[in-house]
């Protein structure tokens, strides 16, 4: 598990062997303090000693990651110094391979994109010849943004599952033909000569929201749904992203939203695979929307092309289209009820690089929807809500891993040999 949950949900030790992680505790405290903190005022989050946060503090200051903003006058006494992120302290890259679009964006410690390129995918590339091209365009995003590489901490890439994170190998996405076993980690940081991360879309995207969190989130249980090509549920519960035994977990495709419909490829009929993708959303609403048909075979740009058709014709208010968006509606309410009953979690984030174009309709829909069907409703509330990311989501996740690898030692790992000390 990825902990990135907020100051309010972790304590620091004042045990010797933590120090790392103290380190990881203050920076966390002060990233998701916008007006920042005084020494004091960290040591009353984190339950630190003053003696080692003022040694933490030392040394992320010597490495650039903070910097100090001004005095603070509060009643009598010494005024208190003001400690801020220094965003420009660290960088990361990061990739969204999906199989219609590449994006790649360059962000800085504060979370802030402040590069951003979208290449093609087509279905016929190579993955040697997509790998090349990411490489490529990360050169290009260095160069162009003046950073000084030196201080890229690293490139996360978000791809379709199923993922090898021992071998850092994609095997056989079902959207991205010709992907099998593609070492991607090993070829990309060959080609781009910097530290590579592959991480599984949804669990990107999860990561990328809690990262962007505020205090207020830090600790929650939510779902992140995820429309791509595919659809893919990311999963954090109590602060910390859910990865499975082996980094693939949220493969929702096959749970039945439907029973009368399509038959799926699995034998069962009315999966989420078959009737809430973006490709047959697109196959049912057909007579309402003009332009080429999407081939036999899967695709992805005649898809993604007419699947902005018909967002525009039910905007419109064209009665089939609409009819199809709502019958939509209900079968990710189906989806998302089942989730949300099985992990009673705080909050729905939908979002993905389709999903801008439906929110408006789904909507309308969705939350009642959802409301009727779970079993917590007389307990408490649920949020539902689109990204506040937008369609970058997943790219800045990989990168945040990045951010939050170099950054934050792992909990667990530390903790271990801190008990059997
Ligand atoms: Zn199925």
């Amino acid at each position: 598990m990825i902990t990135l949950d907020g100051a309010a949900g972790r304590r620091g030790t004042n045990l010797p062997a933590m120090g790392d992680f103290n380190q990881s505790v203050i920076l966390e405290a002060i990233r998701r303090a916008p007006g920042g903190l005084s020494r004091v005022e960290l040591a009353e989050t984190t339950g630190l000693s003053a003696q080692t946060v003022s040694n933490i503090c030392r040394r992320l200051l010597d490495a650039d990651l903070i910097t100090e903003a001004g005095k603070e006058v509060l009643g009598p006494g010494k005024p208190r110094t003001i400690l801020r992120l220094n965003p420009g302290g660290r960088f990361a890259l990061g990739a969204h391979l999906d199989p219609t679009v590449t994006t790649i964006v360059l962000l800085d410690l504060a979370g802030t994109v402040i590069a951003r390129e979208r290449i093609g995918t087509p279905l016929e590339q190579r993955p040697d010849e997509v790998i090349g091209a990411i490489a490529a365009s990360t050169d290009r995003l260095l160069r162009q943004s003046g950073v000084d590489a030196r201080r890229v901490a690293g490139l996360g890439v978000a791809a379709p599952g199923p993922i090898d994170p021992v071998a850092g190998a994609l095997v056989d996405p079902p959207n991205l033909h010709g992907w099998h076993r593609v070492p991607l980690r090993d070829e990309l940081a060959g080609r781009a000569r910097i530290e590579v991360v592959v991480e599984k879309d949804v669990t990107a995207a999860a990561i990328a929201e809690m990262w962007a969190g505020s205090p207020s989130t830090a600790g929650e249980s939510f779902v992140f749904l995820y429309l791509g090509t595919g659809i893919g549920a990311g999963l954090a519960v109590d602060g910390e992203v859910v990865l499975g035994s082996a980094g693939n977990a949220g493969e929702i495709g096959h749970i039945v939203v439907d029973p009368d419909g399509p038959e799926c490829g699995c034998g069962a009929r009315g999966c989420v695979a078959v009737t809430c993708t973006p490709e047959s959303l697109v196959r049912e609403a057909w007579s309402v929307i003009d332009g080429p048909a999407p081939g036999e075979a899967a695709d992805t740009a005649r898809v993604d092309a007419a699947f902005t058709r018909l967002a525009d014709v039910a905007e419109r208010g064209e009665p089939r289209a609409v009819e199809v968006l709502d019958r939509a509606a209900v079968r990710f309410a189906r989806l998302l009820s089942v989730i949300t009953n099985l992990l009673d979690v705080d909050r729905v984030v939908l979002g993905g690089p389709f999903w801008s174009r439906l929110d408006a309709r789904l909507m309308t829909v969705l939350p009642g929807e959802i409301d009727r069907l779970r079993a917590a409703r007389g307990i408490h509330p649920i949020a539902i809500e689109g990204s506040r990311l937008g369609d970058d989501v997943a790219a800045i996740g990989a990168a945040a891993v990045i951010l939050d690898r170099s950054l934050s030692p792992r909990t667990k790992s530390l903790l271990l040999p801190a008990f059997s000390a």
